[in-house]
């Protein structure tokens, strides 16, 4: 029963839209209605920027890297800092103004979806924050995985669904709370993580996002006096991309890159197909369902991407690379030995192949690598990978 009624809003080329039951469509609606209400409100803005600055600590430096610059030998690299925002990552600045939005809505309680955790995390501490009852759901495969992570999420007053059903993985995680959805949604906001999803979830996250884009673009003008050469980031569903490049994509000289890890590469090998409710290149196996895929960086491993990425690809605006885990893991210990900089293993996807790219440019380009977060979290897990 499923069908598209959204037409042309919430579509990048092809891609994107909104393949839902009838049920979820209202409660989409109703949600985009209030994003495009409040999106440039004047007092919805001034406290989206007031939280940003005073709880989140933006703006955020871009930072030269005088000695992977040094190393690389060609094009100047700088680090968009992501990594330095409360709660260690880009999550934030979308996680923060969902919720501002819900609570206009008059919603009493949040519901998310988490896999590895780190958007369950950034959900549970923007309701620590606001007052605001926290539902997450988690596969109960991902959270014997990530004890850690619930009990992280238990600490800022969240409670953690273990999903049984199906796999017990993320699927059925987003199965369960789009359930919750349906039942609730008069009181209930679903806070979705990245630039996926059904309209109007990817322009509502890209929007949350491009404050990245806004300051790199302002700081690399002060700085140099021009706009990059390139701009790098690593994409899984795509939201702190997506946020990178909001910016850029208007200014045809400056070259968009994203990097998928070479165990995901949903850009590279992905087919047109509906995934979770709307239409992007996706990873599929023989029978044409989304494929399980394996990166060592939690945050990337999703078989679709979101769909204006899909849009970029394939009008050829972006670029699209990949990067193996052994690669990330080089690029990890890269940065913590020359910058004293431990990046998420995600990120360590986009400086891998910004350091590559830097060798075949001249002292007179410029990169941006998004640092879409810290590697705390990693730490342990780059231990274990080290020592096998
Ligand atoms: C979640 C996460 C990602 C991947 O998500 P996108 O939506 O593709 O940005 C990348 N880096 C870090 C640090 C993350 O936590």
């Amino acid at each position: 029963m499923s069908r598209n009624i959204t037409e042309q809003k919430g579509y990048f080329g092809e891609f994107g839209g909104s393949f839902i039951p009838e049920d979820l469509q209202k409660v989409m609606n109703i949600l985009e209605e209030n994003f495009e209400l409040y999106k440039n409100d004047p007092e919805f803005l001034e406290e989206y920027n007031y939280y940003l600055k005073e709880y989140v600590g933006r703006e955020n430096p871009l930072t030269f890297a005088e000695n992977i610059t040094e190393e690389a030998g060609g094009a100047k690299i700088y680090l968009k800092r992501e990594d330095l925002n409360h709660t260690g990552a880009h999550k934030i600045n979308n996680v923060l103004g969902q919720i501002l939005l819900a609570k206009r809505m008059g919603a009493k309680r949040i519901i998310a979806e988490t896999g590895a955790g780190q958007h369950g995390v950034a959900t549970a501490t923007v309701c620590a924050m606001f007052k605001m009852e926290c539902i997450i759901y988690m596969g109960k495969l991902d959270t014997e995985r990530q004890s850690l992570n619930v009990f992280r999420m238990e600490l800022l007053g969240a409670k953690v669904v273990s999903v049984d059903a199906g796999q017990g993985r993320l699927k059925d995680a987003v199965d369960a709370a789009l359930h919750d959805l349906v039942e609730n949604y008069q009181n209930t906001f679903y806070l979705l993580g990245s630039a996926v999803g059904p309209h109007p979830f990817p322009t509502m996250v890209k929007h949350f996002q491009s404050i990245i884009s806004e300051e790199s673009k302002r700081q690399i003008i002060e700085k140099e006096g021009k706009l990059p050469t390139a701009v790098v980031a690593c994409a899984g569903g795509g939201s702190n991309a997506i946020g990178s490049f909001a910016h850029y994509i208007d200014e045809h000289d400056v070259r968009l890159i994203g990097v998928e890890p070479a165990e995901a590469p949903t850009l590279s090998e992905g087919v047109p197909a509906v995934i979770h409710g709307f239409k992007c290149l996706t990873l599929v196996d023989e029978d044409g369902n989304p494929k399980p895929t394996y990166s060592i960086s939690a945050g990337l491993d999703y078989p679709g991407i979101g769909p204006e990425h899909s849009y970029l690809k394939v009008s050829g605006r972006a670029e699209y690379v990949t990067v193996t885990g052994d690669e990330a893991l080089e690029a990890f210990q890269l940065l913590s030995k020359l910058e004293g900089i431990l990046p998420a293993l995600e990120s360590a996807h986009a400086i891998f192949y910004a350091v590559k790219l830097a060798k075949e440019l001249t002292p007179d380009d410029i990169i941006i690598v998004n640092l879409s977060g810290r590697g705390d979290k990693d730490v342990e897990q780059v231990f274990q990978l080290l020592n096998k």
